[in-house]
């Protein structure tokens, strides 16, 4: 059900980030003129990248179905298993293989890669695909009344509808919410990102190992009040890792950036009673990034009173950061956006179709958002009854063969996880087009005949009496 909207029209995305790329290249391949606007230079972008990121089968095969498959595949490696151990121990709980039929279900692979190099595959194709990136043009104001940004040069771009694909301080998300929503927001614990060199962890034999896995696998580090994650990340030859420790100590700014690069010595210090391979990878790793883990009630408005406007990506549903699910959630909403797009004919469909993106997609990312903080609460659990509780069961599995998540077809694990990666962001809109955009539609065309149907009656009436 896919083709090109009968009415073209001009979009202007803020943010040339995953979801602002993803929803260039999804407008573009319905027939939309776009063009992004991106605060920094190529090279910045590509240097402010500091670590991996995980997409899982939910992401990876809309990728797949935009023709992206070739290109994802030379920049990333194709993950089946994860492994447990405890943070401050180093003690191995156990396993768990994402079985072939799972990922044969859901569609699509779970793939591992750099940052940087998702965003390249994403900036290529959407050049390719005909959109316009002007990189290095930072939007300081947004108004859907026209609708219009303006930029920091002082000039005013027009169009008909303004994507904030702006990340998580968005100055769209502010403009529609009226505050700034993640600024007001506590935070609980940090974030820190940043990859080491994999000639340097083969050198070491403590860390050799983490390269001599029969099958790519994910190490995650269940800690008290901390946690990491690591892997191996396609098309360099790094493991990305991921570290969530508690805030620093009062009086200290923890003020936060994806791409601001951090004193490694910081790292470090943060890391607190921890394995020593862990804290081995910790002293061989690159420039790190900081970034606070914050819990963001669920943002009420995504389209702006004008209908005009709409926000997508981080900017609509913040996620904690270094979720599983983050570059995920930005590209489903730019495949559900554009499948909506693709039936525009008119004008007036314009308001209909932003208010039917934010109801199709609230409830789902509202979904992941919850899951992914149990995901890290239970990866961070503090030391205590219910700690010990979780690792004894994950031990007991482990000692009778089996996986630590369990995962057979007949689990509740299944269930959850068929509904996570099963989704397919292009049949939702879909299904919404068929069961209500047809139906108003239709509607509209008979409230139209009907008034036709009046105007010659009076016609005729008016024809009667003269
Ligand atoms: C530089 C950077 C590095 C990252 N590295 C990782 C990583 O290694 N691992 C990981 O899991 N996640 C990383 N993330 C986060 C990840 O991209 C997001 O969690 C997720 O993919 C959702 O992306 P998004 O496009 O909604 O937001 P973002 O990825 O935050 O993208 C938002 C984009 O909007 C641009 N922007 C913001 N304000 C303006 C403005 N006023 N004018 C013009 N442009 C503007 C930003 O520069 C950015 O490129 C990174 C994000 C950034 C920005």
């Amino acid at each position: 059900m896919s083709g090109k909207a009968e009415l073209s029209i001009n979009f202007l995305v803020v943010g040339g980030g995953i979801a602002g790329l993803s929803c260039a290249i999804a407008l573009r391949r319905v027939g939309h003129h776009v063009v992004v606007l991106e605060q920094y230079s190529d090279s910045d972008i590509s240097k402010m990248s500091h670590g991996g990121i995980r997409l899982p089968p939910n992401v990876s095969k809309v990728l797949f179905h935009w023709g992206l498959e070739r290109a994802l595949r030379k920049v990333s490696l194709t993950s089946s298993a994860m492994e447990i151990e405890i943070y401050e121990t180093g003690e191995f709980i156990g396993t768990h293989h994402w079985k072939e039929e799972v990922l044969r279900v859901t569609g699509g692979d779970f793939l591992f890669l750099h940052h940087a190099g998702l965003r390249q595959v994403l900036y290529d194709a959407a050049i390719a695909a005909g959109a316009e990136v002007l990189a290095g043009t930072t939007v300081v104001s947004v108004n859907g009344d026209g609708p219009r940004v303006t930029l920091s040069t002082g000039e005013t771009l027009l169009a008909d509808v303004i994507v904030g694909a702006d990340g998580r301080s968005s100055i769209v998300q502010q403009a529609i919410v009226g505050n700034d929503v993640l600024d007001a927001a506590p935070y609980q614990s940090l974030f820190y990102n940043t990859t080491v060199p994999g000639a340097l962890m083969r050198a070491d034999p403590e860390l050799a190992p983490f390269f001599e896995q029969p099958v790519e696998t994910m190490f995650i580090w269940l800690g008290n009040n901390r946690s990491a994650v690591a892997f191996r990340i396609g098309g360099k030859d790094e493991f990305a890792l991921h570290l969530w420790v508690p805030p620093r100590q009062k009086g200290l700014s923890d003020d936060d950036c994806w791409g601001g690069g951090l004193d490694l010595k910081e790292m470090r210090r943060q890391l607190g009673e921890c394995e020593p391979r862990l804290l081995k990878m910790t002293k061989l790793a690159a420039t790190p990034s900081r970034v606070q883990v914050k819990k963001v009630p669920p943002i009420k408005d995504w389209v702006d009173k004008h209908g005009r406007m709409v926000i997508i990506g981080e900017a609509a549903h913040p996620l904690p950061a270094g979720s599983l699910q983050g570059g995920a959630m930005a590209v489903e909403d730019a495949a559900v956006f554009a499948r909506l797009f693709s039936h525009l004919r008119d004008r007036e469909q314009i308001s209909t179709f932003l208010h039917a993106f934010q109801d199709l997609r609230e409830d789902r990312c509202a979904s992941v958002v919850h899951t992914e903080h149990c995901n890290l609460y239970f990866q961070m659990m503090p030391a205590g009854p219910q700690q010990e509780q979780r690792d004894q069961e994950m031990r007991a599995k482990t000692a009778q063969g089996e996986s630590v998540f369990g995962g057979g077809e007949a689990s509740e694990q299944w269930e959850q996880l068929k509904e996570l990666w099963g989704y397919d962001a292009e049949d939702e809109a879909d299904d919404w087009w068929v069961k209500w955009g047809l139906l108003r539609e239709r509607a509209k065309q008979r409230s139209l005949d009907m008034e036709a149907e009046m105007n010659i009656a009076r016609l005729s009436c008016l024809g009667m009496r003269s």
